[in-house]
């Protein structure tokens, strides 16, 4: 059985208080494919389709819905008639009516939705298979954005913005400045009620905070609000836009992303695009920035439709998510998932035996747990774990140790030839209180970092951060 809805965006104002209103219908594909061929341009702004298109775009952007146009043109009314909604194939275009009734009086445009029900007494909505949007053609049009101008014109893009949310499953809105409310106003962009409408159907994505949080080798690393990975089942989103603004990596754009899994895990990433094709970077790297070869992964096609996709199981730490194009010049948006699963043990990190008999953790993340106990490696009657790092670009390295359980002492060596060098740097009470902070600049090479305590046979927890900052 199907049933259809008709939606309409009017001049007719609303005076309660609440803000989004769903319907109970919507796309269980969380995608909807719009063919996109309307003729002709607006006065001012460009191409209707581009407008259009604009608006999908915008919807995508902000949700885990994804808008797909198609550049063809589908007759919306299509195969429409009693009894007859839902051709299953989206269009839009304008139209003196709405496929042979009348607009109503103030009205812009009507987006029809159809679809199956959910259940066989058809309550609790259906699942839209198909959407069509009609602009009432006896208006007269323009695209632009902010304030309304009051020659009578309407505004294509806001319109088609709102009449989109409606395809999404979204009601009207009682919030003022929203796009998703009845009548048109100084809004034309999504708002944060459109967004939360839309994310509470969908799923909403974290939007990029473009905090920047290093400049490494000339690429901007970002880190998103949403970039500790701690498990034992997470699932991130974030989209992008590659632009010729972005990085270049050998003649492409790249964006780059810090995330920390905090266990190790099975991780799922897809990196999907309907502009480019996609091409997905996952580099482990440690407390100072070097990446970790073992833990490099690389992917060009292995989602569906020549999307991005790694799945591997990894250490914890830190990486960085590398989004590109297998092509000179791709731009355009794209959607990241990530899907991750804690694996048990929760943490492994590969250590060696030094030829002094002690074992040395490599490559840490910036931020290390440890204890000293009585089964470490005793020097000087006092218990001592080991760090190596490896700095590759002569940076400033910070390392602040800290315990409540014991005085801490921190010791710094590099080591040539897998022993010893000549460089050794020790502090006692740099930090706070007892705890121990060394701040110097190292050149390229290899270094260990020793933690232990200033009295003898102390033992307990500690925490370590080591801070690395590129010139
Ligand atoms: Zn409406």
């Amino acid at each position: 059985m199907r049933i259809a809805t008709l939606l309409l965006i009017t001049l007719l104002s609303s005076n309660s208080s609440h803000a989004f209103e769903v319907s109970e219908n919507f796309w269980e594909t969380g995608q909807a494919v719009f063919h996109v061929g309307i003729s002709g341009s607006s006065p001012t702004g460009g191409t209707w389709n581009d407008a259009f298109k604009r608006s999908m775009a915008a919807w995508s952007d902000v949700s885990v819905f994804d808008f797909v146009a198609l550049d063809d043109y589908i007759d919306p009314c299509i195969s429409r008639g009693e009894g007859l909604f839902g051709d299953e194939s989206t269009g839009v275009d304008f139209g003196a009516t709405v496929c042979g009734s009348e607009f109503g009086e103030n009205t812009l445009a009507i987006t029809l939705t159809a679809g199956q029900c959910l259940n066989p007494q058809c309550t609790g909505g259906f699942s839209i298979t198909d959407a069509d949007i009609i602009f009432n053609s006896s208006e007269t049009w323009d695209v632009y954005t902010g304030p309304l101008r009051f020659d009578g014109t309407s505004e294509f893009e806001r319109v088609a913005l709102h009449e989109l949310g409606h395809a999404l499953g979204l009601n009207h809105s009682n919030e003022n400045s929203a796009i998703m409310r009845a009548f048109v106003s100084d809004t034309s962009s999504l708002q944060s009620d459109d967004i939360a409408g839309v994310s509470s159907i969908y799923g909403g994505i974290d939007v990029v905070q473009e905090t920047t949080i290093a400049n490494i080798y000339g690429v901007t690393l970002v880190a998103p609000d949403n970039a500790i990975i701690s498990g034992p089942n997470n699932s991130n989103n974030l989209s992008g836009t590659l632009s010729s603004s972005d990085n270049q990596l050998d003649g492409k754009s790249l964006d780059l992303y810090q995330y920390t899994f905090e266990n190790d895990s099975l991780i799922d990433i897809q990196l999907d695009s309907q502009a480019f094709d996609p091409f997905l970077y996952l580099v482990r790297v440690s407390a100072t920035q070097a990446s970790i070869p073992s833990f490099t992964f690389v992917d060009d096609n292995s989602g569906p439709s020549n999307n991005a996709r790694i799945t591997e199981n990894i250490q914890a730490g830190t990486y960085w998510l590398g989004v590109s194009s297998a092509s000179n010049n791709g731009q355009g948006s794209y959607e990241v998932a990530i899907i991750s699963n804690t694996r048990n043990p929760p943490s492994s990190f590969e250590t060696f035996t030094s030829v002094y008999g002690v074992d040395v953790l490599v490559n840490p993340n910036s931020n290390i747990d440890g204890s000293l106990s009585s089964t470490d490696f005793k020097f000087n009657d006092k218990f001592l774990d080991l760090v190596q790092i490896e700095v590759l670009t002569t940076s400033t390295v910070k390392v602040e140790l800290s315990s409540s359980a014991f005085d801490t002492s921190l010791l710094l060596v590099d080591i040539i030839n897998n022993e010893v060098g000549s460089l050794a740097l020790q502090n006692d009470d740099g930090g706070s209180g007892t705890n121990s902070r060394l701040d110097t600049t190292l050149s390229p090479g290899t270094y260990w970092l020793g933690i232990t305590s200033f009295n003898a046979s102390e033992s307990g927890d500690y925490d370590i951060a080591i801070t690395l900052v590129i010139p």
